[in-house]
């Protein structure tokens, strides 16, 4: 199979990794891989369709029997050896996540790589800790509970951060003894393949992880309908999400998603002003916005508003937008044009509705970005039953309001069908936990925003999906409990009294 040679990148596979191998298409399908930056080609990879979503699930699941029989030891210290390679490749990973996404060099350098192998890193060490559990039963039984691997697991994957979702989804999924079928977006799938061939050189048994890019309507609605898949792991949106329930029918598999969101990020009127400043653009700029937590409803107690937005505002005026390779940039281009030019019609949504534009809500007027896919870090006064304010943008994109006491913060922050992230400002400890427990959130940061660990549960509730990735919770997702009783000293009754 073809590579792409781009120096300084080396080069780069550009088949699907199935069975252990890079190999084409079935039917020769190839997607056009573009830059973020200026829309010139990356790489022209193969496309799966459902013909090669078929051999990779076969591949998963003659791997299976093997790898979930393993000692789990051994998968842990696969994964092990992973997050070392991932780190001994870190800048050439770096800026191929770069290229292919648009996050600013100093953001896949500094959080998405090192991010991706401390995933592996966690789930390799987990996997020989996580244990079943033995149940207090009846006198002369002993019960014991195993956890057992699910099978083979289909993964699709969006395009936000795609090298740090794929260590999400696989380090869980392989540390319990799963094989895997990934798909990921067909817009930045280059970091995934290219952690194929790591994962090949490591040594992982062929067919343990199969990677197939390639469309949502194609390869992704197979997978998720796949009657040999056992269970489905969806990152994207909620529309697509309900889609992909709907696949799982046929079935029944067990179904995990990881949903839209439109976080509430409330600033109280003890809050650390410099603090929630930063932390405020750090929670919906970063990225340009592009996650399902970020901090996209900014919530303000009104005697604090004006102060924080002076500085919120020149914060925003100030953030670098430029070429994402360059180390002094802070916000790269959204990551393809659709999706670019979905944000700015937000901008038309909230301006109809009354919203009042107060920086930004353009592409920047610089003519070496003029190609790009760049919009401005955009701040919008708006109304809570707004659009802008209830449904996720995903961009720079950050709508403002205004309350007069907790109850009005809270009952904006719960205002929407979505229930993924929140945050909150204040010096007041009591306020700060009565708060965070009534958010309708999976996940709530304190005096801080979007901070993330392997070992902290990450999803959401309401329209936001189900299931959590990371942590324990995610082991426990990734397997299925299986109870064993032992008659040791029991003595059965006559049933039939003879
Ligand atoms: P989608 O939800 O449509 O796509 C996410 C992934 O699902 C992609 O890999 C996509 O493939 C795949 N997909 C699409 N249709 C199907 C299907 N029928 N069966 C299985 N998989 C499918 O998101 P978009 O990329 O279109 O982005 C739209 C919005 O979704 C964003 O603006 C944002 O609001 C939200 N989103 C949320 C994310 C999150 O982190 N929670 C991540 C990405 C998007 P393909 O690309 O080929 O369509």
């Amino acid at each position: 199979m073809d590579t792409i040679a781009r120096p300084p990148l080396g080069s780069v596979q550009t088949g699907l990794f199935i069975g252990g191998e890079f190999v084409a298409a079935a039917d020769g399908g190839r997607i056009d891989v573009v830059s973020p930056h200026d829309n010139t080609l990356i790489a022209r990879i193969a496309e799966a369709g459902a013909r090669d979503v078929d051999l990779a699930v076969e591949a998963a699941a003659r791997a299976f029997p093997a790898w979930s029989s393993m000692a789990a030891a051994d998968r842990g210290r696969l994964l092990l050896k992973l997050a070392d390679k991932i780190e001994e490749h870190a800048d050439e990973l770096a800026l191929l996540e770069t290229i292919d996404t648009g996050h600013p060099i100093r953001d896949t350098r500094g959080l998405d790589v090192p991010r991706t192998a401390g995933c592996f890193r966690y789930f390799g060490g987990m996997a020989d800790k996580f244990q079943g559990s033995v149940v207090p039963v009846e006198r002369g039984f002993l019960n014991y509970v195993l956890r057992q691997p699910i099978g083979v697991v289909g993964q699709i994957v969006p395009w936000n951060f795609p090298f740090m979702f794929t260590s999400w989804n696989m380090g869980p999924a392989l540390a319990a003894g799963n094989t895997v079928v990934l798909k990921p977006s067909e817009i930045t799938p280059l970091s995934t393949l290219r952690l194929g061939e790591l994962i090949a050189e490591i040594g992982f048994p062929k067919g343990v992880v199969n990677i197939v890019p390639g469309y949502g309507h194609t390869a992704g609605q197979r997978l998720a309908e796949h009657p040999a898949v056992s269970k489905i792991a969806f990152t994207g949106s909620t529309a697509t999400g309900r889609r992909v329930v709907e696949a799982s029918r046929g079935n029944l598999k067990r179904v995990q998603l990881e949903l839209g969101g439109k976080g509430a990020n409330i600033v109280f009127d003890d809050a650390d002003l410099a603090a929630a400043v930063n932390g405020s653009a750090f929670a919906i700029f970063h990225n340009q916005g592009q996650a399902c937590i970020a901090g996209s409803r900014l919530i303000l107690h009104e005697r604090i508003a004006e102060a924080f937005m002076d500085k919120f505002l020149a914060l925003a005026r100030s953030i670098r937008v430029d070429d994402p390779t360059d180390q002094g940039t802070e916000m790269g281009p959204l990551t393809s044009t659709e999706h670019r030019d979905r944000v700015l019609k937000y901008i038309d949504i909230a301006k109809s509705q009354g919203g009042e534009v107060l920086t930004g809500g353009a592409a920047p007027d610089d003519p070496r970005l003029a190609k790009g896919c760049y919009v401005l870090p955009t701040v919008v006064r708006a109304a809570p039953t707004d659009r802008v304010a209830q449904e996720e943008v995903f961009g720079p994109f950050v709508s403002v309001t205004t309350f007069k006491n907790d109850e009005e913060a809270l009952a904006i922050a719960n205002g929407t069908d979505y229930g993924l992230g929140g945050g909150l400002w204040t010096r007041d400890l009591s306020r700060a936990h009565k708060i965070a427990q009534s958010i309708r959130a999976g996940m709530v940061w304190i005096n801080s925003y979007k901070r993330v660990n392997p070992g902290s549960p990450f999803g959401g509730v309401g329209q936001s999906g189900y299931g959590r990735e990371m942590g324990f919770e995610a082991m426990h997702d990734y397997t299925e409990p299986r109870s064993v009783w032992v008659n040791v000293d029991a003595t059965l009754p006559a049933f039939y009294g003879r």
